[in-house]
């Protein structure tokens, strides 16, 4: 009998290694498909780890990629109700040491006499909200995603085609130059505004292009952060300053696309110039700028939600101005109903793709979603308006609003994200599971 050559053999050993993965990757069973991996689809992953349903989540991205869309350095404005989720999913633990708290918000329209000012102390919280920069927290939501329990990740993967079926979903996925079939139950689309997923089932969005786009920059202000937020409508547009870790402050200067251009081509030294002319000088004299960065402005939302089998969260379903900071609050909290919806039916024997279980999911949501686009981008168009009667109406609004305490307790509470009836997570507990 001739013996094989150590070379063969080897070669043989990895032929049949090749061949059991491909057999596996061919039955690749789920009972939810995420298709992506950024704030909102990571959130849903981690969210329902653990709770008996296997997950897979698909995305195009590393976390560390510059085309990354959801992890860069832009700050990102947490509200109090998105604390409790991230306590309830066990992740505040290992945010919170990287994270600004904001103690109070200051709304002012520059150069006018309008103004509303927002406390923590009454509302009896240690905190309004808390800001994070995108890629803390995505270092917390990808950190070990991959080793938990029955979430397989994809990554860097990407949704090619998927056929949906009376019983299940089954999903072509490219990865590597070979493609994966999987088969869920479910499928999520996570995938963001221009999301894919939503296109392929020609379902229907109401799009609304600002014709403006957002600069964020990290800025070093001269005086330290004191927990105070300020959000200044200014005439060149609104500018949100978030008090970040490390001494900084967040900046979100909308600016109309027509400037986008020059706004970005300044040198540093200009930029601060310019950016101290519009805020002033509540923070001192502004040191230093990181990273410039601009997004374009749209409202998109999608006029259905949910599909036998199918359902979009986050900027899939609805993508806000950041204006108000409200879309990753608003996407986490869509995450937070879904993982209660689909391990409720999953315990209860019941299919967490049918149609009647995600219309549980569609209907709990749709006031707050609604509320809260209808309410950032009332806010949009109101401070863009210069007409000289809405200008003075909109500042005698904002001095009755600092006064009117019923009408700010329930604003600010809406902004908090804890408004309504609130699943276990929006409550700070974990998934019964
Ligand atoms: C300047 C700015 C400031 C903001 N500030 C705040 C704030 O203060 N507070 C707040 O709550 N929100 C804020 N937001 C909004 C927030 O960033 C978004 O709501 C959030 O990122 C949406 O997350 P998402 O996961 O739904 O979508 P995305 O972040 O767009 O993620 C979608 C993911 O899907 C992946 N993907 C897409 N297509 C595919 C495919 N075919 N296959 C596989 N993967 C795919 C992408 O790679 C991406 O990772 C801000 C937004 C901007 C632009």
């Amino acid at each position: 009998m001739r013996v094989a050559p150590e070379s063969d053999r080897l070669r043989w050993i990895r032929l049949i290694l090749n061949a059991c993965a491909l057999c596996e990757t061919m039955n690749m069973e789920f009972d939810v498909i995420v298709v992506g991996g950024g704030m909102v689809g990571a959130s849903l992953a981690r969210a329902l780890s653990g709770c008996g349903l296997r997950i897979a989540v698909v995305e195009s991205w590393t976390l560390n990629s510059a085309r990354q869309p959801s992890y860069d350095d832009r700050a990102i404005a947490l509200a109090y109700g998105t604390r409790l989720i991230l306590e309830g999913m066990g992740l505040w633990r290992d945010l919170s040491s990287d994270v600004e708290p904001i103690l109070h918000v200051h709304v002012s329209d520059r150069g006018h006499f309008g103004f509303t000012r927002l406390h923590h102390e009454s509302l009896n919280v240690e905190a309004l909200g808390y800001v994070a920069t995108g890629h803390d927290l995505g270092n917390i939501l990808f950190r070990g995603i991959g080793d938990l329990p029955h979430v397989e990740l994809f990554c860097p993967a990407s949704l090619v085609d998927f056929d949906v079926s009376e019983n299940g979903v089954h999903v072509t996925v490219s990865r590597n130059d070979e493609e994966l079939n999987l088969n869920g139950r479910l499928l999520v689309a996570a995938d963001g505004s221009r999301s894919m997923v939503r296109e392929r089932l020609s379902i229907n969005v109401r799009e609304w292009q600002y014709g403006q786009s957002a600069v964020i920059s990290n800025l070093t202000p001269g005086v330290p952060p004191n927990g105070t937020a300020f959000e200044r409508f200014t005439e060149s547009g609104p500018m949100a300053m978030l008090p970040l870790n490390k001494g900084r402050y967040g900046l979100i200067w909308t600016v109309d696309d027509a400037r986008l251009h020059e706004v970005m081509s300044w040198d540093d030294s200009e930029f601060l110039t310019q950016v101290q002319q519009c805020f002033g000088h509540r923070l001192g004299r502004f040191e230093r700028a990181g990273r410039r960065a601009s997004y374009p402005l749209s409202l998109v939302r999608a006029e259905e939600h949910i599909r036998p089998r199918v359902v979009l969260i986050g900027n899939a379903a609805h993508a806000l101005h950041p204006i108000t900071g409200q879309g990753f609050n608003l996407g986490i909290r869509d995450v937070a109903a879904l993982a209660d919806v689909l391990v409720e039916a999953d315990q209860n024997g019941r299919d967490p793709g049918a149609l009647e279980t995600l219309s549980l999911y569609a209907e709990w949501r749709r006031h707050d979603q609604q509320a809260v686009a209808l309410m950032t981008d009332s806010l949009v168009r109101l401070f863009a308006n210069p007409l000289l009667p809405i200008r003075i109406a909109r500042d005698i609004g904002m001095l009755a609003l600092d006064l009117a305490s019923p009408a700010k307790h329930f604003l600010t509470r809406q902004f908090m994200g804890i408004n309504g009836r609130l699943p276990r997570l929006a409550r700070g507990l974990g998934l019964e599971c």
